[in-house]
Parts: C-alpha cells; sequence; structure tokens
C-alpha cells in the first residue's frame, strides 16, 4: 500500500461524509500493520456534539475489527489542510503514538508525525501498560 493508494481511498470517502451542517467533507484512510485499510467519513448530527470525525469513524471500525496497531493515516478534505482535530489525535495516540499523518486537500500533501503533533501525550504507557 503506497502513500498514493492510501490518500486516494482518502479522498474517496469525502463523498460518503454526512455534513449537513458544516459542509466539511473528511475522508480518513487508516492503514492497519497487517496491511488491512480501514476507512471513514465525518458523520455529523444535530445535536452537534454527536458528531464523529473522519478519523475516530476510521479507528472505532478498525478496533471493532480486531485491529490494534496501525501505521499511517491518510485524511483528505478540501480548502484547508485537514490535521486532526485534538480529539482524534488523542484517540490515535492511544493505539498508534509512532503513526504518520498524511493529510491531502486541494492537490496539496503534506506530512506529520502523531508524536510532534500530540507531544508528550497521555496513553498506556502513562498508566503503567
Ligand atoms: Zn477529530
Amino acid at each position: 500500500m503506497t502513500d498514493e493508494m492510501l490518500l486516494a481511498k482518502a479522498v474517496e470517502m469525502l463523498g460518503r461524509a454526512y455534513v449537513p451542517y458544516s459542509n466539511y467533507p473528511v475522508g480518513a484512510a487508516l492503514l492497519a500493520q497487517d496491511g488491512t485499510v480501514y476507512t471513514g467519513c465525518n458523520v455529523e448530527n444535530a445535536a452537534y456534539g454527536n458528531t464523529l470525525c473522519a478519523e475516530r469513524t476510521a479507528l472505532c471500525k478498525a478496533v471493532s475489527e480486531g485491529a490494534r496497531s496501525f501505521t499511517t493515516i491518510a485524511i483528505a478534505a478540501k480548502g484547508s489542510a485537514p490535521f486532526p482535530c485534538g480529539a482524534c489525535r488523542q484517540s490515535l495516540y492511544e493505539f498508534a503514538p509512532g503513526l504518520r499523518v498524511l493529510v491531502t486537500w486541494d492537490g496539496h500533501v503534506r506530512e506529520a508525525m502523531l508524536s510532534d503533533l500530540l507531544p508528550e501525550g497521555f496513553g498506556p504507557s502513562s498508566l503503567g501498560k
């Protein structure tokens, strides 16, 4: 699975986003250690607080299917760089503190490490796990 293929899957997920309130579709593709890709999109709700980000949608799909380790996540949007929100950084850190994060928008691509996006993150090792 190349970065380009993973990014293409994230872009493809833009079409599945349910975003009647923000009109800001986001797609994600999370690559597990075993090569399986779990996709997600943002799913908004009239009760705004119930909105799910694309990254956490993909993560919950993956974990519920038995995946526990991940190498890379690709995230796609339009108009601005879709680096993960704070809640998603924390959720991803739980399973993959060394995760590579690829973001794409309007033909641009940027890369970062989750450990740089969430320095000194709180995770299982913080609780001695
Ligand atoms: Zn988020």
